[in-house]
């Protein structure tokens, strides 16, 4: 049975402030860790990113804070300025329930904020080695009330050199203490620190040992957190799977991510803890018969249901470990059937992503997110083929008569476009990216004048983005050098801009979305008719409307 969160004795408070950010069950480091803490021991966890370490650390620790006392009680140490934020985000929200007070400082934010709260009491400090060692030596910061020191990626740390600031910043702590030291991986210089530093350590490793369907195909995607509903979309508009299953972390995703999906018109059933069991058959007939395309749960929830066979598993969320990977894409490739898995994965959990692929002893295969043009181009190519697969088998040849008749007054190519108009969709349809002739690609386009490329952005001055913003975001983003960048002509609501032709292919491999005034737009190739001149400049894609499947 695997353990839950009623089996680690957490405080009622503190259960609440779990509940409240959608865990349902404890992750297997989780479920090793919080007891020891709780019981006070020395911990040397070895865990990445992405197997719920933070909360492993940080619910014992908000558990034995005694807010009672307005003083600094527990120090916690991390290698980056992102992950000190992030830690102390995660003591907050886990410790909100207690008012466990907490502050992040870090190098490169100025001491006076930091100053000011110190001076009015914390009890939780996560810091940066060199920040949290600066405010000891200016005296602004007193360790001499904390009892338990947390090493959050202790091998991180020390591969960036801070060893001997964390010397320096243990010894200054009291004799009776707890220290907590997390590394993902356990190199002989974090055995002589543990052994120096820490006493009796219980080790926690998380086992790992699994294997996979050899006819699932597995990919990975690395994608910043909140691309991830962008990247999901597209993917699905690419692949248009029949039956998929999406994987979340919490309980709290599922509901959102679902109701985002619904909302850009796809069909979705929600699954996770708080759904009842009457509920969940409900839901899960409406995904069996097909009324829903996309079931998305949390790992626990899915763990009871028997799931039909899916053509498509996402997780959403990298798993917590390699087994439950491995149980997750089960969902998909069974009897030897064909299947595709395929996990997001954010910079920061790469690691996570290189201990589940060793576990598995499989390489999962990178893909980068479709761009719009691939979509358009999947459509297109779906259209076309079930055209021809019309005339070939005869099947329209009863319209023949209406064409021929037809064909005495209008043009035949005319008919066909406005027979294809209507088939897809009609005055309703969305019919700029199938109809747009094929992007080349742009090593095989022609010089043009001088060796340019014309690119496409559906933004201009009406939206306040300057010829500058252009040059910058393309040199920024894509990395291309500035005199590689022509004539930028830019409109109302869009903007032309010649590149060089290397440039541009660049632009669109590494830029094809780019920020401007907090707008997304993308970057495309230009169409000839995308000129002032012509009868209205419009986008070569407008990925607006979910786009129809072209049936059969
Ligand atoms: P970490 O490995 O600490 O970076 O955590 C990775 C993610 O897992 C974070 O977004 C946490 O909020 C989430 N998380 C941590 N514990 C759990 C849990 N028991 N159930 C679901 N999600 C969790």
């Amino acid at each position: 049975m695997a353990p839950t969160f009623a089996d680690l004795n957490l405080d009622p408070d503190v259960q609440r402030a779990v509940d409240a950010m959608g865990f349902e069950e404890p992750t297997p480091i989780q479920a090793q860790t919080i007891p020891l803490l709780l019981e006070g021991h020395d911990v040397l966890a070895q865990a990445q990113t992405g197997t719920g370490k933070t909360a492993a650390f940080a619910l014992p620790l908000v558990q034995r804070v005694d807010t009672a006392r307005r003083e600094v009680q527990a120090l916690v140490l991390a290698p980056t300025r992102e992950l000190a934020v992030q830690v102390a985000q995660a003591v907050h929200d886990l410790g909100r329930t207690r008012k466990v007070a907490v502050l992040p400082v870090y190098g490169g934010q100025a001491y006076d904020r930091q100053l000011r709260g110190l001076r009015a009491g914390v009890h939780v400090v996560v810091g940066t080695p060199g920040r949290v060692m600066d405010h000891i030596r200016r005296g602004t910061l007193d360790l001499s009330t904390v009892r338990t020191v947390v090493l959050d990626e202790a091998d991180e740390m020390l591969d960036m050199g801070f060893v001997e600031d964390i010397e320096f910043i243990l010894n200054q702590v009291p004799e009776e203490r707890q220290i907590a030291l997390f590394s993902a991986t356990v190199p002989r210089r974090i055995a002589v620190l543990s052994r120096h530093y820490l006493r009796n350590p219980q080790r926690v490793t998380v086992a790992q040992d699994a294997v996979t369907a050899p006819q699932t195909r597995q990919m990975y995607v690395e994608v910043q957190q909140r691309d991830k509903v962008e990247a999901l979309t597209r993917i699905l508009d690419l692949e248009s799977p029949s039956s998929a299953i999406v994987f979340c972390r919490t309980k709290r995703e599922v509901d959102e991510l679902s109701a985002t999906l619904d909302a850009r018109g796809y069909t979705s059933v929600a699954i996770h803890g708080d759904v009842s069991q009457s509920q969940r058959e409900r839901l899960l007939l409406a995904f069996r018969e097909g009324r829903s395309e996309l079931l998305i749960a949390t790992e626990v929830a899915a763990r009871g249901l028997d799931i039909p066979d899916v053509t498509h598993v996402f997780n959403y969320d990298i798993p917590d470990d390699a087994e439950a990977y491995v149980h997750r894409i089960g969902r998909t490739g069974r009897m030897g059937r064909k299947g595709d898995a395929v996990t997001f994965v954010t910079p920061r959990e790469m690691r996570q992503l290189r201990w589940i692929e060793r576990a598995i002893r499989k390489n999962l295969r990178q893909v980068r997110i479709p761009t719009p043009g691939d979509i358009a181009a999947r459509r297109r190519e779906a259209l076309l083929t079930s055209l021809v697969a019309t005339v070939e088998s005869g099947e329209a040849r009863l319209y023949a008569p209406l064409v021929a008749e037809l064909a005495t007054e209008h043009d035949p190519q005319e008919l066909a476009a406005a027979a294809i108009y209507l088939a897809n969709g009609g005055a309703g349809g969305r019919h700029e990216d199938i109809a747009a002739v094929p992007h080349p690609d742009p090593q095989d386009l022609p010089d043009g004048e001088g060796g340019m490329t014309r690119l496409y952005m559906k933004t201009g001055r009406q939206h306040g983005v300057r010829p500058k913003d252009v040059v910058d975001a393309f040199t920024a983003e894509a990395g291309i050098p500035p005199q590689s960048i022509g004539a930028i002509d830019m409109f109302g609501d869009f903007t032309l801009v010649e590149v060089e032709r290397k440039a541009a292919t660049l632009v669109l491999e590494r830029a094809s979305t780019l920020v401007f005034e907090g707008r997304e737009v993308d970057v495309t190739l230009a169409r000839p008719r995308d000129t002032p001149k012509g009868p209205r400049p419009g986008p070569p894609h407008t990925p607006r409307k979910r786009p129809r499947r072209p049936k059969g």
